[in-house]
């Protein structure tokens, strides 16, 4: 299992000087298990994604998309993810219903004129939508060539406003969880978390805010690095990556919030754009 960091910012891309360090782009990420490509949400961090997946030459590219959740900075680099304009790529889109409407309809939303100039029907790659329901798990079948062990993919919702998935990815038991956009929601929704973090190699975790900003934030849907730690300690995950940081955070800030995590959590990293994680 192979996992890189295309985009690790919340709420609104930040570049600049004050972030080159950790990037600016918002969320995406990839992991690889032999031949399959996962990938984690579509925030502006897939437009490289694409790039890179053109240039590595397979054709033709066939990948499976899971978003989290509609919010601008999870899907807004889609329309920029330039292999779903080549023909003969499939995509595999896997999210939840959301409020009011699905995945599709948010994708589709996003491009309609005058916002975008080309419309998602319009895409001449195949895009095929999945809406996931609570309590299912998929299975992705691999290359009998290559591997006849599946890769299993769980999912939990969590507490954020307009609702969000969880994911976790487990093969030949190696896992990993991704689950950003989430805010200590009462016991419910902590049960869930701990539960599909359950003793995680990587546990990918929302860490917006630092715990003096948490109480004016409250109900915003995001967690704090403190909170990640707590997780990570319940759940017994061997490493904690601090992910979707705010967009007023200076990478100096987070070098300090990465330090303080780790004094309380040992297995502790906080994502920058292009780090990668081989399991
Ligand atoms: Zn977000
Ligand atoms: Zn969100």
């Amino acid at each position: 299992m192979h996992v890189k960091f295309w985009g690790v910012r919340g709420s609104i891309p930040a570049p600049g000087p004050e972030t080159s360090r950790y990037g600016g782009n918002t969320s995406c990420v990839e992991v690889s298990i032999e031949d399959e490509v996962l990938v984690f949400d579509s925030g502006t961090g897939i437009r490289k994604l694409g790039l890179d997946l053109i240039k590595r030459g397979k054709k033709p590219i066939a990948v499976s998309i899971f978003i989290s959740h509609t919010h601008w900075d999870h899907i807004q680099g889609f329309p920029f993810f330039t292999p779903v304009f080549m023909p003969g790529n499939a995509f595999q889109l896997y999210g939840g219903k959301t409020f009011s409407a699905s995945l599709e309809e948010c994708l589709d939303g996003q491009m309609q004129h005058p916002n975008f100039p080309v419309m998602l029907r319009q895409l001449p790659s195949t895009l095929r939508f999945h809406n996931l329901q609570e309590g299912e798990s998929l299975t992705i079948d691999l290359n009998p060539e290559i591997s006849n062990d599946p890769i299993h993919v769980t999912f939990e919702r969590l507490f954020h406003p307009n609702g969000v998935f969880s994911y976790r990815v487990d093969y030949k038991g190696k896992s990993i969880v991704y689950a950003t956009d989430n805010e200590p929601g009462g016991p419910e929704f902590d049960r869930r978390l701990v539960k599909i973090a359950q003793g995680a190699d990587v546990l990918i975790f929302d860490a917006q805010y630092t715990p003096e900003e948490y109480p004016s934030k409250k109900g915003w849907g995001h967690s704090t690095w403190l909170d990640g730690v707590k997780v990570a300690k319940r759940a017994g995950v061997k490493q904690l990556v601090l992910f979707h940081h705010d967009p007023e955070r200076s990478d100096d800030e987070l070098d300090s919030i990465e330090a303080q995590a780790r004094a309380q959590f040992a297995g502790t990293v906080a994502a920058y754009e292009g780090m990668e994680l081989n399991l």
